[in-house]
């Protein structure tokens, strides 16, 4: 089944957006439709946000099991 772009057309190629995003690629239709040049940066700054929180929590998680790990070791000291 061919791909198909946000507007509804069949992707010929694919478009990679390297400078919103290296490395994703999105499908759209070529000449890239107005619809997808909307929607695609959108989604980007969505992902982009979204990994940036994760990463947050992340940093969050590895310093609070640092932490219960420092405790542990000072009560195992004591
Ligand atoms: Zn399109």
């Amino acid at each position: 089944m061919a791909e198909k772009c946000l507007c509804g057309n069949v992707v010929i190629q694919q478009t990679s957006w390297t400078q919103a995003n290296p490395g994703r690629r999105f499908a759209a239709c070529e000449p890239v439709c107005s619809r997808a040049q909307v929607i695609i940066p959108g989604l980007l700054r969505r992902i982009n946000k979204l990994e940036e929180e994760k990463m947050e929590l992340e940093a969050k998680l590895a310093k609070n099991a640092l932490k219960k790990h420092g405790s542990c070791h000072l009560k195992e000291k004591s």
